[in-house]
């Protein structure tokens, strides 16, 4: 590629974070292409709770009322004792609605994927089925090498790869040798001391069905804990949060199988999961349901080598999923980054990779403090529904009494600073105007 050809974007990984850059670099006319590793959109039985915050990115795509229309707003959490009993409730769903004017939602991640790659309006720069293995850069660009052994030309790789990331992997070998220490956050950038068991289950029919009312239950145990909740289509998503008995860090955290699921539902499927359910008749009627560790942490040290390659999604940030807050900060992540592209490659068709590292800088440094802050409310959020200590045990029993939270507070605070498309018009402004 010369200095003259235009500047081309090559995606690594068609996740949620892919699938999402790819609508934004469609809107921004910055040409792409997209590699993932298997089928985009695959059914894993997993659901994403979509916060109001990104929904004005959503909507400034032009998938939000589509996600929108196949699922009801969420409105309160009711937290649970080991016993079902409710001690504890906050509107925050219903109050970040009415603040922003978009609910929260929770749709099957496979309908949200998918949902994302419909709306790629030239699906031949979706490729599926095609692993990037290594790549090479020049002063002009970068080429990457696929599994099948072709060679992509394209002017930066943004590696959204996920949390076993092969891209952060290469850039820890290119630096192991200079400073072993990058290299090592690189690799061992994530621990993992909870694991969940998840999936979809169909909702009873009749007077016995978990209702439809947008309610989210959360239910406390010792050292344990789950989520819940009624999707449209008859659909019940559910969590349960196992606190592990040691921890691991990347990359030997566990891969689990579907009888290592079973074994932990035997063990803990007689417990409540909700009104009407225990996790056990879940587990046992699910459409799709799988066990994985919880990994979290932030990537330390720089999301890129100083060059044409740079991290996003949980390729830099892994938080625990009682918050629901992993892809929703992927998807602001790669919206501060895409933030930083179209002013660059508006007023340079063909950066320098100094003027492409700095742009990634910029980025990381909007995005680095939203990772941090993620990533230790969903930590505390983890422990406190598990009571994983004295001290947690007895907050917990003083929230039966005290209504301490600040729960809705911080999470309209948390919203309110959510960046959006700024090349884009403010859907909020000009609804107004
Ligand atoms: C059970 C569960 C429930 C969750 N619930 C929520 C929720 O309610 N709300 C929320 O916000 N977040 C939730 N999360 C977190 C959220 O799913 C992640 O943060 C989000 O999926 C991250 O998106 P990503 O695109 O960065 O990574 P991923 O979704 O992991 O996507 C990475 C993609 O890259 C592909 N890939 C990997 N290696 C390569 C390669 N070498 N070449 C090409 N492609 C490759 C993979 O196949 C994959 O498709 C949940 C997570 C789990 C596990």
């Amino acid at each position: 590629m010369g200095n003259h050809e235009p500047f081309k974007v090559i995606i690594a990984g068609g996740g949620v974070a892919g699938l999402a850059l790819a609508n934004m670099l469609q809107k921004a006319g910055i040409d792409f292409i997209m590699l993932e590793r298997r089928d985009v959109a695959p059914q894993t039985g997993a659901s994403i709770c979509l916060l109001s915050h990104t929904g004005k990115i959503f909507e400034q795509l032009g998938v939000w009322k589509r996600l929108c229309a196949s699922t009801l707003p969420l409105t309160v959490r009711h937290h649970l004792d080991e016993y079902g009993k409710l001690f504890d409730s906050s509107s925050m769903f219903k109050d970040a609605m009415e603040k922003t004017g978009r609910p929260v939602i929770f749709v099957e991640r496979h309908f949200c994927l998918k949902t994302l790659y419909d709306s790629v309006e030239d699906h031949s720069k979706v490729r599926e089925n095609t692993g990037v293995v290594s790549f090479s850069e020049d002063e002009d660009g970068i080429t990457v090498l696929t599994d099948s052994g072709e060679k992509v030309r394209g002017s930066i790789l943004v590696a959204a790869d996920g949390v076993h990331s092969t891209i952060r992997h290469l850039m820890a070998e290119a630096v192991s040798q200079d400073d072993p220490e990058r290299s090592r956050h690189l690799i061992r950038a994530f621990t993992s001391s909870y694991r969940t068991v998840f999936g979809t289950s169909p909702n009873r029919p009749g007077g016995d069905a978990l209702p439809l009312d947008g309610v989210v239950y959360h239910i406390y145990y010792r050292n344990l804990s789950g989520i819940t909740t009624a999707g449209s289509k008859g659909l019940i998503f559910w969590f349960l949060f196992i606190k592990e008995e040691t921890s691991s860090s990347t990359p030997d955290c566990p891969r689990y199988t579907e009888s290592d699921a079973a074994a932990s539902i035997e063990k803990y499927g007689d417990r409540i999961a909700c009104p009407g359910y225990s996790f056990r008749d879940l587990w046992n009627t699910r459409v799709k349901g799988s066990m994985v560790p919880m990994e979290e942490g932030v990537v330390r040290g720089s999301w890129n080598n100083g060059s044409r390659v740079v991290l996003v999604g949980d390729a830099t940030c892994k938080t625990t999923v009682n918050g629901g807050l992993g892809g929703n900060l992927a998807i602001e992540g790669i919206c501060n980054l895409v933030n930083e592209l179209v002013p660059l490659t508006r007023a340079t068709p063909a950066p320098t990779t100094h003027d492409l590292a700095n742009a990634f800088n910029r980025y990381e440094q909007k995005q680095r403090p939203r990772a941090e802050i993620s990533y230790a409310s969903s930590n505390f959020v983890t422990r406190y529904e598990s009571m994983d200590s004295p001290w947690l045990r007895f907050l917990r029993w003083l929230s039966s009494w005290i209504r301490f939270r600040s729960e809705t507070k911080g999470f309209l605070s948390y919203i309110e600073l959510a960046p959006f498309l700024n090349f884009l018009p403010d859907p909020d402004v000009a609804e107004a105007g």
